[in-house]
């Protein structure tokens, strides 16, 4: 049953239990409004003004400057911004209302605040949430699409974030591995991905909760950000470091860094770093206790094996009993998930604070793998429970909508794809008859 959602509707905010009247939303909607769009008035088409999200309190500061403020008001006005930015969420220069108009003007002149375009919102059976966002171009680019996904339980709301367009890692249980990487998304890019959310969710002072919606039935709305989306965020550092410190900041966003989970295929190069710049939660997708077959499901094991991988995560900072290391585990039906599989996992984590979340498998169109049986899936976790590893089996969410864990792909690139497939099958038609 497909549902249209009223994007304006006000509504109270809604608890879990309360939401039987949500069972069955399915709801899909193209928005074709561009009152997102921030491209300059009289510019070449694409061609866009700098944004101000996801700036560090100095860049805003210069940004400030090079409309004029003077410097001694600098650290004014960069309260005051960001009070308005991520306290307040306002998205339009005009409802700063302790701003004066003509400082307003030169900011609308020179900068955005504009959300990303949602190109589409899809609400699954189980009230996970996906959005197809649009970025524009960046030079001589194209415009881009990525996905972000939210999935509401009792207690916390968490959102999975994308830090590229595509991936350059080739994981082979995994739908985003299947796209060419079209470039990083910037620290605006991926800050706007959870202003967005807290918009279309009512988390924010002025924000309405949409009618129907799903959503935790206390506390924030969005409690938890995963960098799990689209793309290997460790190949995006810069900008994904950039963009936690906003989402972290105290006085902002004001999410803690313990809500925080970097996932990376292994980059170890990088895995120290994150911890010593970042300081958020560490995720591993391991999916694999040999490197034969981890070559197979995460290629990046060739260049960084599972012996370097596991020193890098003894080495993380800060690491504890209070703070340990997720080890992601895909169930793939007879390649890896046998008891010997589970034992094997329990050995080689020996000695690393880790918690293990079991995914069953979420099949793609055209993916070569498939779910473990729930009773496999069972044991497995049992196995590993023994072993003194709270091992949950993350239920599938989301489904219904392509937004579970390695589902993901640019809704531009499913339809190239789609159309891709209608011309190969054409020709094929054409041979046969003649
Ligand atoms: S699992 Fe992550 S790193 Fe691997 S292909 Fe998918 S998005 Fe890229």
């Amino acid at each position: 049953m497909a549902v249209s959602i009223d994007l304006k509707a006000p509504q109270a905010r809604t608890g879990l239990a309360e939401n039987v009247q949500a069972e069955n939303l399915l709801a899909e909607r193209a928005i074709a409004s561009k009152a997102a769009s921030s491209a300059v008035p009289g510019a070449a088409p694409g061609e866009e003004k700098p944004s101000l999200i996801g700036l560090s309190r100095e860049e805003l500061g210069e940004a400030l400057v090079s409309v004029g403020v003077e410097r001694r008001q600098i650290k004014m006005r960069v309260a005051q911004l960001w009070q308005w930015l991520y306290v307040r969420g306002v998205a339009d220069f005009s409802q700063m209302a302790n701003v004066s108009k003509d400082l307003r003007e030169k900011l609308a002149a020179a900068f955005t605040i504009a959300r990303p375009e949602i190109v589409t919102e899809q609400v699954s059976v189980d009230g996970t949430r996906k959005w197809v966002l649009r970025f524009p171009a960046k030079g001589a680019g194209r415009p881009v699409e990525i996905e972000t996904v939210y999935i509401p339980e009792e207690g916390r709301g968490t959102l999975c974030v994308s830090s590229q367009v595509g991936c350059t890692l080739t994981c082979t249980f995994c739908h985003t591995g299947t796209q060419r990487l079209v470039r990083n998304l910037t620290a605006d890019e991926i800050v706007g991905q959870v202003l967005l959310a807290r918009d279309r969710l009512g988390d924010f002072p002025e924000a309405a909760t949409p009618a129907g919606a799903i959503v935790p039935s206390e506390g924030r709305l969005v409690s938890n950000v995963v960098m799990m989306g689209m793309g290997e965020p460790l190949y995006n550092f810069d900008a994904v470091k950039a963009a936690l410190a906003v989402v972290s900041d105290g006085e902002g966003l004001a999410l803690s860094k313990r809500r925080i989970t970097l996932s990376t295929s292994g980059v170890v190069p990088m895995i120290e770093k994150a911890g010593a710049e970042m300081g958020v939660m560490l995720a591993i997708s391991l999916h694999a206790v040999r490197d034969e077959l981890r070559d197979e499901l995460v290629p990046i094991n060739k260049k960084y094996p599972l012996k370097d991988l596991l020193a890098a995560c003894r080495a993380y900072p800060g690491l504890s009993n209070a703070r340990r290391i997720t080890f992601e585990y895909v169930m793939l039906k007879g390649v890896n998930d046998s008891l010997a599989d589970a034992k094997a996992l329990v050995q080689i984590l020996k000695g690393i604070p880790a918690k293990i979340n079991l995914i069953p498998f979420n099949p793609w169109p055209g993916s070569a793998y498939d779910c473990s049986d729930w009773d496999q899936i069972e044991r497995f976790a049992d196995a590993v429970n023994q072993a003194g590893y709270a091992s949950p089996i993350r239920t599938p969410r989301g489904r219904d909508i392509f937004a579970a864990c390695g589902q993901l792909k640019s809704e531009s690139e499913r339809m190239r794809k789609k159309d891709r497939d209608s011309l190969e099958a054409a020709r094929v038609t054409e041979l046969a008859a003649g």
